[in-house]
C-alpha cells in the first residue's frame, strides 16, 4: 500500500458550545460549521420563530405536542426547558453523522451538555463562551432587537444561572471580540481532532510504518 494512503481513521467528536443568549454563540457556530467541515445539529424547539430565523436552518420549530411525542419515543438525544420553552437534539441525525466519522457541532445549554457528557464523555468536547461583561451582554440582546422587552429581562436573569455553570466545561472563552473567539475555538477543535484517543486506526498505522520495506 502506498504510504500516503495510510491515514489512520478517526472517531467523530461532538463539539458543544454553551453560553448565555447574546454572548455571540450563534454567529460563532454558523462560521465554524461552514469553514471547518462540521455537521451542525439542528435542534427542535417549541419557542416562536424570530423574524431572522429560518425553519430547518436555525431550528425546527414544533409545537408542544410534537415535542412531547419526540421525548416519549426517545427521539431526542437530550432535551431541556429553557426560558419556559422546550429545546431538544434529534438523535437520528447526530448518530448518522458520527457513524459516518463526521464531527458534530451543538449549540445547547448546560443541561443538555450534562446529558450528552454523561452518555459519551470520551467523544465530547465542551466549550463555554462568556460575555466580556453583563452590560455588554445586555446591549447585545437589545441590539439584536428580536426579542420583546420582557423576554430580554428574562434572558438576562437566566444568563446568571447559565454563567454559574462555567466550571463544568472543558474550555472557557471570553468573547471580547468575535474573530479572536473564533480563532480560539478553531485551535481547540484542531487539537482535539488530533488527540491520540480519537485516532482509532493508529495502532495499525504504526505497525505498518514499522514494517514498511524501504527500497
Ligand atoms: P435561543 O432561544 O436564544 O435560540 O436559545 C436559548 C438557549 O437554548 C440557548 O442557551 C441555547 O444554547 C439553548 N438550546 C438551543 N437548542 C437546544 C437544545 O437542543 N437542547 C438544549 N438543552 N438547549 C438548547
Amino acid at each position: 500500500m502506498a504510504a500516503e494512503t495510510l491515514h489512520p481513521a478517526r472517531r467523530g467528536l461532538m463539539l458543544i458550545l454553551s453560553s448565555p443568549s447574546g454572548a455571540g454563540k450563534t454567529t460563532l457556530t454558523r462560521n465554524l460549521k461552514s469553514e471547518n467541515n462540521l455537521d451542525l445539529s439542528i435542534s427542535v424547539t417549541t419557542r416562536a420563530k424570530r423574524p431572522s430565523e429560518i425553519e430547518g436552518v436555525h431550528y425546527r420549530f414544533i409545537d408542544r405536542a410534537a415535542f412531547d411525542a419526540m421525548r416519549q419515543h426517545n427521539d431526542l438525544l437530550e432535551w431541556a426547558e429553557v426560558h419556559g420553552n422546550g429545546y431538544g437534539t434529534p438523535r437520528k441525525e447526530v448518530e448518522a453523522s458520527l457513524a459516518a466519522g463526521r464531527d458534530v457541532l451543538f449549540d445547547i445549554d448546560w443541561q443538555g451538555t450534562q446529558q450528552i457528557v454523561k452518555k459519551a464523555r470520551a467523544d465530547v468536547v465542551t466549550i463555554f463562551i462568556l460575555p466580556p461583561s453583563m452590560a455588554e451582554l445586555r446591549s447585545r440582546l437589545i441590539r439584536r432587537a428580536e426579542d420583546a422587552e420582557d423576554v430580554i429581562v428574562k434572558r438576562l436573569a437566566n444568563a446568571r444561572d447559565e454563567i454559574a455553570r462555567w466550571s463544568q466545561y472543558d474550555y472557557v472563552i471570553v468573547n471580547h471580540d468575535l474573530q479572536t473567539a473564533y480563532e480560539q475555538i478553531k485551535a481547540i477543535l484542531t487539537a482535539e481532532r488530533l488527540k491520540r484517543s480519537r485516532a482509532v486506526g493508529l495502532n495499525d498505522f504504526v505497525d505498518q510504518l514499522l514494517t514498511e520495506q524501504l527500497p
